[in-house]
């Protein structure tokens, strides 16, 4: 897919090889005691570019994980932060571990091994490398590197920025877990404000009764169906689930299944939808737009024909292959790209690692000056025209922004300029004949730049 892109940039060929080449990896295996018994796990962390520092992006705790995964996933990320302007390089990290099988205590024990092992070799640091949660890891485990790196480097007076996506109690920032599926939520938003790009996917009208097939409803999923369905009316038809779906035409609760998950660990049994075990097939489904918000390869030359959707979102990373990319593109399928897409994690990464390193939580300072400011300002008009001001209408304008609407209003605003970007540089350019060349396009553009600038050259 990069490829792709460069073939059709005026670039110099040393600097796509460099910029194509994964800089660094590390591969680890450690003991860990477990239930009595030595067991040897087996992790890296890729290092893609180094451009900019930190390098950041996710750990993975998955069975499946594989060095090639890890460097793959690496040189997305750091497409995905040229994308939405987050100035970090790309990593990426991945421990094969099935966490269902271990319990806190002993996953606390690994997750703290696997750190120490990455400050030791110099991969996981404020400066240089961040991780983040990805599949099979979340707040917990990012609170436990936080703490096994602090206990490591006491005096590193910057050591809460050495991960991202922590508890907001230990250092985290409001919005972090729902992140990259306000993300999803935001470029849907943003696609539909453009009614010639909507009506290239055959489609017409805002996002509102949108028919949606999602496919899983981990933290991505989840939260980008939830707010989809919730605050912009979309019908969520259908859910993919790794033990079969549900369909209801009329729309399913994301929230009452959620939850019936939680309880049960399966969908198996929900009442009130239709079950189906093969849940690949479900993926096919008519509908308006298709979230894959799981595993990559989930839409490959063996099913893409059958593809029904007019518009692909890419929650999930690499959720399409090239093949199936190919034969999608030829049908006039529009595809919004994983390396945008989902970028609302890292970019809310992003605020955190600064809101760490400046160690003030956003809006601290002028929430309470913007509240008297504004409720000056409603005095005065009161005062000048004779009318009340609207209780409601007062309220929003005494309101001082608190870090989770800044965060917010950051994240819409970097999903908006990201899509901008890439809507302009295809205006402009027929050769640039999808999104996904367009998004590559731009973040190459700037790596570029970059390089040279620092003479890589
Ligand atoms: N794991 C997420 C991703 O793939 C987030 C990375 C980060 O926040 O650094 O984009």
């Amino acid at each position: 897919m990069v490829d792709r892109a460069i073939s059709i940039m005026d670039l110099d060929p040393g600097i796509a090889g460099a910029i194509k080449a994964c800089n660094s990896v590390l591969q680890m295996r450690f003991p860990v005691k477990i239930r009595g018994k030595l067991e040897i796990f087996t992790g890296w962390r890729a290092v893609h570019s180094t451009h900019r520092l930190p390098a950041k992006g996710g750990i993975r705790f998955a069975p499946g994980v594989n060095q090639d995964e890890v460097e793959a996933l690496a040189a997305l990320m750091t497409f995905k932060c040229a994308i939405v302007d987050v100035p970090f390089g790309g990593s990426k990290g991945g421990l094969i571990i099935d966490p269902r099988k271990y319990d806190r205590d002993e996953m606390q024990q690994i997750t703290r091994r696997f750190t120490l092992e990455l400050v030791r070799k110099g991969f996981l640091s404020p400066a240089t490398n961040v991780p983040a949660p990805d599949m099979g890891t979340g707040q917990r485990e990012m609170a436990w590197m936080a703490d096994t790196y602090k206990h490591l480097h006491p005096e590193d007076i910057n050591y809460a920025a050495c991960v991202t996506g922590k508890p907001v109690h230990h250092g985290g920032i409001r919005g972090r877990t729902e992140a990259t599926g306000r993300g999803v939520q935001y470029a849907l938003r943003e696609y539909f404000r453009h009614p010639d790009d909507v009506k290239a996917a055959n489609l017409e009208g805002g996002l509102g009764a949108k028919r949606i097939v999602i496919q899983g409803l981990g933290n991505v999923g989840y939260h980008a169906a939830k707010f989809l369905s919730e605050e912009d009316g979309s019908k969520i038809i259908a859910i993919i689930e790794r033990d079969g779906a549900l369909i209801d035409e009329d729309g399913l609760s994301v929230e009452d299944v959620y939850r019936y998950i939680v309880e049960n660990k399966t969908i198996k049994g929900y009442p009130g939808a239709r079950f189906v075990e093969e849940g690949a097939k479900v993926l096919e489904m008519d509908c308006d737009i298709l979230i894959p918000a799981a595993l990559e390869a989930q839409i490959h030359e063996g099913n893409a024909d059958r593809i029904q959707a007019r518009l692909i979102a890419e929650a999930a990373n690499g959720p399409v292959t090239y093949g199936a990319d190919q034969k999608l593109q030829q049908r006039g399928v529009i595809i919004l790209p994983d390396a945008y897409v989902n970028a609302g994690g890292v970019t809310v990464s992003y605020f955190e690692w600064i809101r760490n390193i400046s160690h003030i939580r956003f809006g601290r300072m002028q929430r309470r000056q913007d509240e008297l400011r504004g409720h000056q300002i409603a005095a005065m008009l009161e005062e000048h025209t004779g009318v009340h001001v609207a209780e409601d209408l007062k309220e929003n304008l005494t309101r001082g922004a608190d870090e989770l609407d800044l965060v917010r209003s950051g994240l819409d605003d970097t999903m908006r300029l990201a899509f901008q970007d890439m809507k302009s540089l295809r205006l402009g350019n027929e050769q640039v004949d999808s999104y996904r060349v367009a998004a590559y396009v731009v973040a190459i553009k700037k790596i570029a730049t970059s390089y040279i600038d620092i003479g890589v050259y």
